[in-house]
């Protein structure tokens, strides 16, 4: 009977989605073993049951006022000490900002391996197989763990939540984990104004190139990103040309995207663009130019000036939603 842990992730004292997609990877690890979820912060117990109902069979949490905000040798502390008492035999976080930099930082302090950007998890007989990106989404490969603990993140967007059961029920307890010596503390955190729909974890984005040849370019698929319940990302030509901040950038060096819709206005589809958002499941591409790169990954094409077709398309799903 497997035991894998989960690391419930939580903003603005919600769970964040991609929470609910760790127990589901989870799963696949664990069958019919156990599936055990972390959360921590400064009050998390009322999130407990959220996590259950998700498929977690039991919640551990760690609550310390110095836990209020993430810091890397806080959570590597609190998590340390969990480890140590349950033992997983695998262990699921998110491919996040917290869980890139919370992951390996684990790994190495546990001297085991660790899977990085999942984007599946199958069982071959006793094996598992983690499948990701390489070559900036180029390829994919297959990776097992031979022995240790099954570590990996996992992509956001990309492995399906289990279905929600509001009435399975669970075991919830506290550890009592002395937080000490903590070399980095949170003074302000001030909040980017791109705030809204979480990029990383959208089901709709609209992107803006160079092609929106202004910040006020942006205003047209800010409108569309908002009747589609979507969030707006960008090109690094467009944070480089200062349309908007670089907290939009999607591609290798920016954020990584998998939503259901990806619209690229004014994008030619660099390979450092297609990185971050190829796998998106239905890309339609908005372009002057019909030699345009993004053309050859867009399962939907419009050849023509996004200042016309974006206002259109958002008065044509304005009429949708009536
Ligand atoms: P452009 O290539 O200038 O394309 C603009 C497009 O807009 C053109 O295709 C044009 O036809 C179209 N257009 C213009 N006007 C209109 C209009 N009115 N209507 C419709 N279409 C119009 N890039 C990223 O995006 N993300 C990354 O993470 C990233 N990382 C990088 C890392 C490295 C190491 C390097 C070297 C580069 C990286 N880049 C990255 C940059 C990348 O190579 C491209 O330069 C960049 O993606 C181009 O942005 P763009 O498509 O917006 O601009």
């Amino acid at each position: 009977m497997k035991k894998v842990l989960v690391l419930g992730e939580i903003s603005d004292h919600h769970l964040r989605n991609v929470s609910f997609e760790t127990i589901a990877a989870a799963k696949t690890i664990a069958g019919d073993g156990e599936i055990v979820a972390l959360l921590i912060g400064e009050t998390v117990q009322s999130l407990s049951d959220e996590m259950i109902h998700y498929g977690a069979d039991r919640v551990i949490t760690v609550e310390d006022e110095q836990l209020k905000n993430y810091t890397s040798d806080g959570y590597t502390q609190a998590l340390g000490n969990v480890i140590e008492t349950e033992k997983p035999e695998g262990i699921i976080f998110a491919h996040t900002a917290l869980g890139k930099d919370l992951a390996p930082r684990l790994a190495s302090k546990l001297g085991t391996g660790l899977i990085s950007d999942v984007t599946g998890i199958e069982q071959q007989e006793d094996t598992i197989i983690f499948t990701r990106p390489i070559y900036s989404g180029k390829a994919f490969e297959k990776k097992v763990i031979k022995e240790g603990i099954a570590f990996a993140t996992i992509r956001p967007n990309n492995i399906e939540p289990l279905k929600k059961n509001e009435d399975r029920t669970g075991e919830v307890t506290v550890n009592n984990v002395e937080i000490k010596d903590l070399r980095t503390r949170i003074k302000e955190i001030i909040r980017n104004s791109t705030d809204g729909v979480d990029l990383s974890e959208a089901k709709v984005v609209i992107a803006g190139g160079r092609g929106v040849k202004s910040e006020e370019g942006f205003e047209p698929l800010n409108e569309l990103a908002n009747v589609l319940g979507g969030a707006v990302g960008a090109s690094r030509g467009a944070c480089d040309a200062e349309y908007c901040d670089y907290a939009l950038q999607i591609g290798q060096t920016g954020k990584v995207v998998t939503p259901d819709l990806y619209i690229a206005c004014g994008i030619s589809g660099a390979i450092q663009h297609l990185a971050g958002m190829s796998n998106s499941k239905t890309i339609v591409a908005i372009n002057k130019d019909p030699e345009a790169n993004i053309f050859n990954v867009a399962d939907y094409g419009i050849v023509g000036d996004l200042f016309e077709v974006v206002p259109l398309l958002t008065e044509e799903f304005k009429k949708l939603k009536v």
